[in-house]
């Protein structure tokens, strides 16, 4: 452990003595509209053509790097998953989980105290254990690819506000879950599954308000056409708030993007930096269109049920595989029943390979919300070349044109193809003269 450590800081100085931020690779399309000339009204406007050509907007060096990183993306997922599951191992197999229960109930032998104290300790150990991969994950490979130009020493400080946010959260929903287990016996995953429910209902209230500004400041947006064209839309769209902020994301990515988060009075709406640096009007009500549906379609609270849904099914498998693994390798690794906190790290390793194996269908249930958000935002904010434009842009980190099986395996978004393809079929639709002026105007 002490090596581990050691290993470790040394390879934290040298990065942070690395110039991060020399990657030239960051290769957006430029600031402004471009509306290619296959995809302009007329009377040979086709939708696959008009397509074609706003795919043919990226180079084939752009296009390749785009499908580098969202590929490797699917290896790093595998990875990650395999390197949590070795994870597990070192806890269970090196007796660190045991000593750390051992260590919690020297302090109290109260088991909602003993288990807030077991879970703080594997909270911080997993950090210090899954380190490594972040900095590459997260870090290396982020710059590699043109993604982030934060310096090292920020992004170790959101790491560490981060590991702060789940140190305050996550041991309430470990101690309730335990009580659950104590209490509930072989019914604790239905309890379970209620009370990630309530604290997805409850993280996604105080998210905007208290977590989201430890990690960049947002403020007002000033005054101007933007801000005029968002509440415009806000209006007609009855999103009850005349809340417009901009926070400044750059500081750690160079994606853009925008939401419209809260609920029942804490609703706000947000955009980043990078959307109001890089991107034109149009762009950008196409983008808060988007937003704007999933605000209205209750895409939030939506998901939340449906993901409630799928810890249900995976709690109910957890119930079945972890008494069987406590069974057989609990008197080996000195684990005493399901009750027993020294067993969270193989809990949570049977839970990661159920949601592992779930990620397609979840990725299914998102990608769902997102082609609905797509088709209202394009309905409410009438901007086509915007949306056809930002999703062409969204290729800096999406894989372009996936496969069919590619697509429903690893995308929880449409992809750019599909996005285009929808925003020229909804222009062919609606030809509307004064639009094809305006559209020759941009
Ligand atoms: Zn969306």
């Amino acid at each position: 452990m002490r090596l581990l450590i050691a290993t470790l800081f040394s390879v934290l100085v040298s990065l942070a003595t690395v110039d991060a931020s020399a990657a030239p690779l960051a290769a957006d399309f430029p600031t402004g509209l471009q509306v290619p000339a296959a995809a302009r009204p007329g009377p040979a406007f086709d939708v696959d053509k008009a397509t074609s050509a706003y795919l043919a907007l990226l180079s084939p060096a752009q296009r390749e790097r785009s499908d580098a990183y969202f590929e490797g993306g699917y290896w790093v997922a595998f990875w990650s998953f395999a390197y949590g599951l070795g994870v597990a191992l070192v806890f269970l197999a090196t007796g660190l989980s045991v000593r750390m229960r051992d260590a919690a109930e020297r302090v109290s032998r109260r088991p909602w105290l003993s288990t807030l104290l077991y879970a703080l300790l594997w909270i911080v150990a997993s950090f210090v254990l899954v380190a490594p991969l972040s900095i590459y994950t997260d870090f290396l490979r982020e710059h590699q690819y043109g993604l982030s130009e934060q310096p090292f020493p920020g992004w170790v400080a959101d790491q560490l506000k981060g590991l702060a946010v789940q140190l305050v959260l996550a041991p309430i929903v470990v101690v309730a879950i335990y009580a659950a287990i104590r209490r509930a016996g072989a019914r604790w995953w239905m309890w379970a599954t209620g009370i990630v429910f309530a604290f997805n209902i409850l993280t996604s209230m105080i998210a905007p308000v208290f977590i989201a500004p430890l990690f960049n400041h947002y403020q007002a947006l000033p005054a101007g056409p933007v801000r005029d064209a968002v509440l415009s839309l806000a209006r007609a769209n009855e999103i009850p708030t005349d809340h417009v902020e901009w926070f400044d994301a750059s500081r750690q990515t160079t994606r853009i993007s925008a939401n419209v988060s809260g609920l029942w009075g804490t609703t706000r709406l947000a955009l980043n930096d990078n959307l109001l640096k890089k991107t034109s009007l149009p762009e950008i009500k196409a983008v808060l269109g988007h937003e704007m549906g999933h605000y209205v379609m209750h895409h939030a609270l939506q998901f939340s049920v449906y993901i409630t849904l799928v810890f249900g099914v995976a709690f109910a498998l957890l119930h079945a595989a972890l008494d069987r693994a406590l069974a057989r390798w609990g008197p080996r690794w000195r684990l005493r029943d399901r009750a027993d906190p020294a067993a969270l790290p193989l809990a949570a390793a049977i839970l990661s390979v159920v949601l592992y194996l779930a990620g397609p269908l979840v990725n299914g249930i998102v990608r769902g919300a997102e082609n609905e958000a797509d088709a209202y935002g394009l309905n409410a904010a009438r901007e086509p070349y915007g949306f056809a434009m930002v999703s062409m842009r969204l290729s800096t980190y999406r894989k372009i044109a996936p496969g069919p099986i590619e697509e429903v395996l690893f995308f929880d978004h449409p992809s750019g193809y599909e996005r285009v393809r929808r925003a020229m079929t909804w222009l062919r639709e609606n030809p509307s003269p004064g639009f094809a002026a305006e559209a020759a105007g941009h």
